[in-house]
């Protein structure tokens, strides 16, 4: 059976390069501490790796910490603020990954949550009131592009304000590494969390990386590896995919390819929804629609339909796309971002998400279209 993958926000193809190369490297062992000629190339590998990946987030390669990828670098960040600070605020936005939502379950500081504004966009005016209402902030967290939506967010403004009241800023740019320019410095971000296998590469590695504050958050100790900011040997062939893509995925981005070649196909799939859903009489909304979104995503729902259902329908004619909401003992859960954009739960739980990336061609989305006719003819 014919198989559309349409859900690169959840994770990513890599290519057949990038995997040989990791491959390669799997062959040695090659624990970059080890002072013997396999452990210094090894080392090589990593440092090569490391400015690819600091040159994708516009940071010198000395402020890129790898990790075990976003979840690591979120938690990483989110705790050392709250196990330093314990009387201190943090500001976290409504929409973050569960990554930084639930972070700090095991802390004593319970994050307070920034709201968003209908079209997903972090309201920066409720989070200026937050600031000032009181009582000393260490962290403010906002994610740089939303893993449902691919709404952007105004990172230097919230990241200006942060600064302001004494606070600093942690960004997740998960989704948006590689999709849109990022410079660390420009953005005023102190802390980035990235992660390979949103943009090309594999699975189990990311990076944390550090802006001009000086503070360097650590989560696991034991081990002199990444300068003793992150102890655990390191995942060489992992960084060095990770490096690969980021140097890819950077390139695209720098040359407008990636942009070109998603936003046509972005365009296409909404009209093509659009045209669909008044040829059915139904009604469509497409989340975030009027905010700034990257290329490559589109969150949509379609009144009167399951996203559970659906996701099947489509699986079974080999369409791989996701939906926004969580499962959690059986039960389906309204997406929490498309609550806090104020949507009903009925919205929020019949939420379909169609990711793309540069593999994606116009015929793929063709059949994605087909075979949710399909699925809404018969509701
Ligand atoms: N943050 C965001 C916005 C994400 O989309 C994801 C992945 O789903 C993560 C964090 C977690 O990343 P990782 O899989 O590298 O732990």
């Amino acid at each position: 059976m014919r198989r559309v993958y349409l859900d690169y926000n959840a994770t990513s193809p890599v290519s057949a390069d990038i995997c040989d190369s990791m491959a390669d490297i799997m062959r040695y062992p090659r624990n970059a501490s080890a002072v013997h000629a396999m452990g210094r190339e090894g080392r090589k590998h990593v440092e090569h790796a490391r400015r690819q990946v600091a040159t994708l987030v516009g940071a010198p390669p000395a402020q890129v910490i790898f990790n075990s990828g976003a979840t690591e670098g979120d938690n990483t960040v989110l705790q050392h603020f709250a196990r330093s600070y314990p009387s201190e605020r943090i500001l976290v936005s409504s929409i973050e990954h569960p990554a930084v939502l639930e972070a700090l379950d095991d802390t004593n500081v319970a994050p307070e949550h920034i709201p968003v504004r209908a079209n997903g966009v972090v309201n920066v005016d409720a989070l200026a009131q937050m600031l000032s209402n009181g009582g000393k902030i260490s962290l403010v967290s906002v994610m740089m592009v939303n893993n449902e939506t691919g709404v952007i967010q105004p990172i230097a403004d919230i990241a200006a304000l942060a600064h302001k009241h004494g606070a600093l800023f942690h960004c997740d740019a998960v989704q948006g590494a590689g999709r849109i320019p990022i410079d660390i410095t420009a953005l005023s971000v102190d802390f980035m969390s990235i992660s390979a296998h949103k943009l090309g590469g594999p699975q189990g590695v990311g990076a944390l990386a550090f802006g001009s504050c000086g503070v360097t958050p650590i989560l696991l100790h034991g081990g002199g590896q990444e300068k003793k900011a992150r102890a655990g040997t390191e995942n060489v062939a992992g960084i060095v995919g990770f490096g690969m893509a980021s140097e890819i995925a950077h390139n695209r981005v720098t040359d407008g390819s990636y942009t070109a070649h998603l936003a046509p196909l972005r365009d296409y799939l909404e009209r093509a929804l659009s045209d669909m859903a008044s040829v059915h009489k139904k009604t469509i909304i497409i989340h975030g629609a009027d905010a700034p979104r990257v290329a490559n995503t589109v969150l949509f729902t379609i009144e009167g339909m399951t996203s559970e259902s659906t996701l099947m329908a489509l699986d079974l004619d080999g369409i791989a796309v996701s939906n926004g909401s969580a499962c959690s003992s059986g039960t389906v859960q309204p997406s929490h971002v498309l609550t806090a954009m104020g949507a009903s739960p009925e919205i929020a739980t019949g939420a379909i998400r169609v990711s793309m990336g540069m593999r994606t061609t116009q015929a793929e989305l063709e059949a994605f279209i087909t075979a949710l006719t399909k699925v809404v003819g018969r509701v």
